[in-house]
């Protein structure tokens, strides 16, 4: 699904992934994790096509095809869904409208006509239902007094929603209480199936603890410096990342 070979990509000049070779494969969970600092939201945004990025060397494929010339929207449309990616606060707009229109939009762009009326309420009821969200905050508008839980919520609601074939979660710096811990992996946990593929981003093993990954990579300077199992997350728990900065400089 997604084949990443020798990527370099960097910001304003500075060089920031450095050689990232990742494959994975559609039914797999792939956890990142790593220090601070060290690219993984660089990482997610360059597979996201954030045009603020600049790929320098190697190539992304997405199902066989170079993404290169594709847009974020463009990759959006093609099954990539970035947490985070759309964060703004927007009144007037409800989560479901919100929801509605991207998924109108999508449809699109690839020719379709858009879901009809009854069947997008019925996928709404379905996804809110299975996330236990209430009626009250679909109506909410979008982001608008948001505590974290409620943005994880709308997150993973809208991930939910658009069925992305490549999910991307960057549980950044949020500081994700249980409540919001449970959200994000209940909602991995629930779109996960063979025909999909999601990348969790964090620096916290515990969200392992409920989101039990197939493959497990440390970033370290903008490197893939080791890959396992879960128990790597487990023995990086442990240990702590300075063994691994230690083996990549051997
Ligand atoms: P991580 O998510 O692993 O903490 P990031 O990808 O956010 O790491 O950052 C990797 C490096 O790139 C850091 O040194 C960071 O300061 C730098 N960086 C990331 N984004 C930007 C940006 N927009 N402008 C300048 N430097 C950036
Ligand atoms: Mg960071
Ligand atoms: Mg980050």
């Amino acid at each position: 699904m997604l084949h990443i070979k020798n990527l370099h990509a960097g910001i304003e000049g500075k060089g920031i992934l450095k050689g990232i070779n990742l494959e994975v494969n559609a039914g797999e969970v792939h956890a990142i994790m790593g220090p601070n600092g060290s690219g993984k939201s660089t990482l997610s945004a360059v597979i996201a096509g954030k045009d603020e990025y600049e790929v320098t060397d190697g190539e992304i494929f997405l199902n066989g095809k170079n993404i290169e010339d594709l847009s974020a929207e463009e990759r959006a449309h093609e099954g990539v869904f970035l947490s985070f990616q759309y964060p703004v606060e927007i009144p007037g707009v409800s989560v479901t409208n919100f929801v509605k229109t991207a998924i109108n939009e999508t449809r699109k762009a690839k020719g379709e006509a858009d879901m009809p009326a009854s069947e997008m309420l019925k996928k709404i009821r379905e996804k809110a239902e299975l996330l236990e969200i209430d009626r009250k905050f679909l109506s909410r508008s979008l982001n608008q007094g948001f505590s974290g839980g409620e943005k994880k919520r709308n997150e993973i609601f809208q991930m939910a929603m658009l069925e992305p074939k490549l999910a991307i979660l960057d549980e950044t710096d949020s500081g994700l209480d249980i409540d919001a811990l449970r959200i994000v992996a209940n909602g991995v946990n629930k779109l996960r199936s063979k025909d999909n593929a999601v990348i969790v981003i964090t620096h916290y093993q515990r969200l392992l603890d409920h989101i039990i990954p197939d493959f497990v990579h440390v970033i370290h300077d903008g490197k893939i410096v080791k890959s396992g199992t879960k128990e790597l997350a487990l023995e990086l728990e442990e240990k702590g990342y300075d063994w691994i900065k230690q083996e990549a400089t051997i």
